[in-house]
């Protein structure tokens, strides 16, 4: 996958992209992630890229020029054919993706982080002041918000929803199995976790942790999952199909 960020900060960015797992998805050739500053594009000594908003009122806002010709530039230099991938593979999609983030965008979740995962390219732009001149809608694909609050740019919350997407893509952790377990993957919360000591200040790890049978782990594990999301996300519980032991566990938790 290539990942571009179009922003007026890069440093804002950098540093995030050079730890743990997102930089690690870079070294093992995973995702290849460029940062571009949209001051690149300009053409004036002061490498304007803002201006008063017409209609007066107050904070600047994003010029469409550099983030048109920003765009442009990236992909003219993406080579436009997607490798053909052995039949029943589920191969990346061959559209390049040009996410504006914005407060006023999609809600982000795991669902979308999912699919965004199986993209071949994204470009994120990073908005900052009041925002950015509207006619760069032309040449946005998709608005993504990562939630009902207004920061002060896009940059982080580019990388919040880079983060996401970049440890579902295949390869990018060591064990798939713990992505699967993971809060939301399958719909659910993820249940409590311990390591050592056994005891720390009083508080006991459960004991059926300690038994070695993955049986009676895995059935506590799971109730603990769904008392979780019972207590904690109810509204979750409607949208997925539980099984016929899941309903009876949750007798079990309501009763307790
Ligand atoms: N005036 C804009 C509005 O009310 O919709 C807010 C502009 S905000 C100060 C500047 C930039 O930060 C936005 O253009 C966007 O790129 C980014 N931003 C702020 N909050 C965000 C959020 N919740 N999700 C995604 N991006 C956000």
């Amino acid at each position: 996958m290539r990942i571009d960020i179009l922003t007026l900060f890069p440093n804002m960015v950098k540093g995030p992209l050079k730890e743990s797992i997102l930089k690690r998805a870079q070294e093992k050739g995973l995702v290849k992630i460029n940062v571009l500053d949209i001051r690149s594009f300009t053409h004036n000594k002061h490498r304007t890229a803002d201006d008063a908003p017409y209609g007066g009122g107050a904070g600047m806002v994003l010029k469409p020029e550099p983030i048109f010709e920003a765009v442009e530039f990236i992909e003219s230099k993406v080579p436009r054919k997607v490798a053909t991938l052995p039949r029943g593979r589920q191969g990346p999609k061959s559209k390049v993706k040009v996410i504006l983030m914005s407060p006023q965008g999609k809600r982000f979740d795991q669902g979308m982080a999912k699919r965004m995962a199986k993209e071949r390219h994204l470009i994120f732009i990073c908005g900052h002041y009041e925002g950015i001149d509207e006619r760069i809608k032309r040449v946005v694909t998709d608005e993504i918000s990562i939630g009902d609050y207004v920061l002060t740019g896009g940059e982080l919350a580019s990388l919040v929803v880079i983060d996401a997407l970049v440890r579902l893509i295949p390869g990018v952790l060591g064990k798939e199995e713990s992505i699967i377990r993971d809060s939301f993957y399958s719909g659910l919360l993820d249940h409590p976790h311990y390591t050592r000591p056994e005891e720390y200040r009083g508080m006991r790890v459960p004991k059926i942790l300690l038994s070695g049978d993955h049986k009676r782990i895995a059935s506590w594990r799971r109730k603990e999952i769904l008392r979780r999301t019972l207590k904690r996300r109810p509204d979750l519980l409607e949208e997925i199909k539980l099984s016929n032991e899941d309903k009876r566990l949750i007798k079990e938790i309501k009763g307790e």
